[in-house]
């Protein structure tokens, strides 16, 4: 079973239409739309924002569902001046840009008694990624690279600097490392992919509201033709 998490509606809807045989459930508020997507058996949810809503969402997909994969699918800011509005980014890592124990000598972003700073995404599923992206996403770019969450809307020059320099992370967003590290945690294989709706700077929140819909399209174009991928 393939597990699929969006924050917003606008990073699921496309995904719900397109699935069949659907049956849902609500757990911890959250709906779980469990069926096949393009042939695979898939469960897609809207977590909510934040890295609470993400970590509950992803634990209600291994105890309840016994996903063997999660992919997060959605928005994010682009933290390097190469990666574009629209362009995707897969993650190889994920880190939390807002978890900070330095006074006990652990480095930006390491959760003190866990051992690990990030997380480390899925070859597998990475490659997949790549693969299907180049066929169903030719005009825009794909990069591979950190991806850093944490509970905060990055929104000035002051902000991203500071998280591209501490973390040098390829795009910002709120959901994906705790997803990552339940995932993490669970021992069940992640990737995160993101397309760019905005530069995380002091044009961000006026870019998010023109661009947010395009692409997130582009990420629902990419996980369905993972799941296609993954149905043979
Ligand atoms: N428009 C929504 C709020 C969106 S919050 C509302 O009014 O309710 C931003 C969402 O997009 C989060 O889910 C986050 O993961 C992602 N995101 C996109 N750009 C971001 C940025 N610059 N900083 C942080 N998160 C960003």
């Amino acid at each position: 079973m393939l597990g699929i998490i969006g924050a917003m509606d606008i990073e699921v809807e496309a995904l719900y239409e397109r699935m069949t045989e659907t049956e849902v459930r609500t757990i911890a508020g959250m709906e779980f739309h469990k069926g096949k997507l393009e042939g695979t058996e898939t469960v897609v949810v809207r977590s909510g924002i934040g890295k609470v809503n993400a970590g509950i969402c992803s634990q209600i997909l291994a105890d309840c569902y016994h996903v063997t994969e999660i992919i997060n699918t959605g928005v994010a800011g682009s933290l390097k001046a190469e990666i574009n509005i629209g362009d995707i980014v897969l993650s190889s890592t994920a880190v939390q840009h807002d978890v900070d124990a330095g006074v006990f000598s652990y480095p930006p972003g390491e959760i003190p008694g866990l051992g690990i700073r990030e997380f480390p995404a899925d070859e597998k599923l990475l490659a997949l990624a790549k693969e299907c992206c180049e066929r169903v996403n030719p005009e825009i770019q794909v990069f591979t690279g950190r991806v850093a969450s944490g509970d905060q809307f990055i929104d000035s020059k002051e902000k991203k600097t500071r998280i591209h320099d501490t973390f040098d992370a390829c795009c910002t967003e709120m959901e994906g490392a705790a997803i990552a590290q339940t995932a993490w945690l669970n021992k069940i294989p992640y990737l995160i992919i993101r397309s760019i709706s905005d530069k995380a700077d002091d044009s961000a929140h006026m870019d998010y509201d023109v661009f947010e819909a395009k692409a997130a399209a582009n990420s629902v174009r990419l996980v369905t033709a993972m799941a296609k991928a993954l149905s043979h």
